[in-house]
């Protein structure tokens, strides 16, 4: 007979949610989630290489069920997209990320804030509106919001013309994953972003693949060609981050500096991490 005590969910892993059962499970707890403020935000400094100081952060998604305990977003997610609660929990996510982002401008000015975007949440004919309200409750400056999307998201019919919209309304467009998409080079002239998010896949492979360390020093050769900031996600250690300074990225987000953390702990990581630096 199946298991159903607390022990054998009690570590909720993306194996795990991959049987349909569990799936299932999850998709109807998760419906009750966000009324019950099981949902919270975590949030993952940026570094700037050239000036030393963090100048954003990313904002990441996380899940705690009253009876499963935490559940990782690369197993809630995929379910989220399916049954469509992505897109009511992508919008509090929007909102609560341009709240924090505002909160934090007193105190950190000019701090970015990197939100996450489902293709779901990108193809939806209100998408502009979402967000044009969000900043707007939250009384935060476009400038200060960038929207990741994976180079997937960005192949369907109309994306373009979204991502010339937010454009044209001072937001920033980071392509998540890149390099591990579909899509041409010559494509993303057509993207309209600021930035490339170097895959971690290929940052984690430094010093030890070297087809690793010449996809990533293509792609940082690119960015600078084309004129996109090369942000690298998921740098972990020394090697992977003197590689990246020598072979000139901009940007860097990892463990090496700091995990995605809570609100107060980000600010407070912030806050010395750029006295620091100007000291
Ligand atoms: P992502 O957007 O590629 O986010 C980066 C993931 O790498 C995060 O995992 C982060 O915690 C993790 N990470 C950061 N630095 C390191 C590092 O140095 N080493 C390692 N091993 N991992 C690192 P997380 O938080 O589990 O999120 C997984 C994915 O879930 C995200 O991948 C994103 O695709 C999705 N996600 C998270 N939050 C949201 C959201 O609010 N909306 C949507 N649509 N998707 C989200
Ligand atoms: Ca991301
Ligand atoms: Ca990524
Ligand atoms: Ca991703």
């Amino acid at each position: 007979a199946k298991s159903n005590g607390r022990n054998a969910l009690q570590q909720f892993t993306p194996e795990l949610g991959r049987r349909a059962d569990e799936r299932l499970a999850l998709s109807r707890r998760m419906r009750a989630a966000l009324s019950n403020g099981e949902f919270r935000l975590d949030y993952q400094p940026q570094v700037d290489l050239q000036s030393n100081r963090v100048t954003g952060v990313e904002a990441l998604l996380r899940w705690t069920d009253s009876e499963l305990g935490p559940v990782s977003p690369a197993t809630f997610i995929p379910i989220a997209e399916e049954n469509g609660l992505i897109v009511p929990i992508g919008e509090w996510v929007m909102q609560q990320a341009c709240f924090q982002a505002q909160v934090w401008q007193a105190s950190l000015p000019g701090l970015r804030m990197s939100v996450n975007l489902s293709p779901r949440q990108f193809a939806r004919g209100d998408f502009l509106r979402v967000v044009q309200r969000a900043l707007a409750r939250a009384r935060l400056s476009p400038r200060l919001l960038e929207l990741e999307i994976t180079e997937g998201a960005l192949m369907s019919v109309g994306a373009l013309d979204v991502l010339r919209a937010l454009r044209a309304m001072d937001i920033d467009i980071a392509i998540d994953d890149f390099g591990t998409g579909y899509s041409s080079l010559s494509y993303i002239r057509n993207f309209h972003a600021e930035r490339l998010k170097l895959d971690m896949s290929f940052v984690s492979g430094i010093g030890r693949h070297r087809e690793d360390e010449v996809i990533t020093r293509a792609i940082l050769s690119l960015g600078r060609a084309l004129g996109f900031q090369v942000v690298a996600e998921g740098v972990e250690t020394d090697t992977q981050l003197s590689f990246l300074r020598r072979h000139g990225c901009r940007v860097v987000q990892g463990y090496r500096f700091a995990r995605p953390m809570p609100a107060a702990d980000a600010h407070a990581f912030i806050s010395q991490f750029n006295e620091g630096a100007l000291a």
